[in-house]
């Protein structure tokens, strides 16, 4: 996987964590690491910052709060999220590896097996 969707996909996992760990009672088993968490989140913003700007991560949020997630899995040349067929010069026009969906604008990530 390329370096921006791979962070753009930690950062969504570790925000789904956070929310599985407020719905449910973890923290009488094992102690949640809050402040580990955080770091991390903002190393990560700072990283996909330096890679992709501002404005990949303005849109990380917009599409968070639009649909819930903000990046999810193509396979078979497909959105996985609104299940478009995606056009095939798709991926010549990306940046920093990063692809959006033409038909719901959500981010693009493959797997390596579809990259090659
Ligand atoms: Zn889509």
């Amino acid at each position: 996987m390329k370096k921006l969707p791979f962070l753009l996909m930690a950062l969504q996992d570790l925000e789904a964590t956070e929310e599985d760990v407020k719905r449910e009672d973890y923290r009488s088993i094992f102690p949640v690491p809050h402040q580990a968490i955080e770091r991390e989140k903002e190393r990560l913003r700072d990283e996909i910052r330096k890679m992709g700007g501002e404005r990949v991560l303005e849109r990380y949020e917009r599409l968070k709060q639009q649909y819930g997630k903000s990046i999810v899995l193509t396979v078979g040349g497909i959105c996985f999220h609104c299940f478009a067929v995606l056009p095939t010069s798709l991926e010549a026009s990306q940046q920093e590896g990063l692809l959006e969906c033409p038909n719901c604008g959500i981010f693009l990530y493959q797997t390596d097996e579809e990259e090659a």
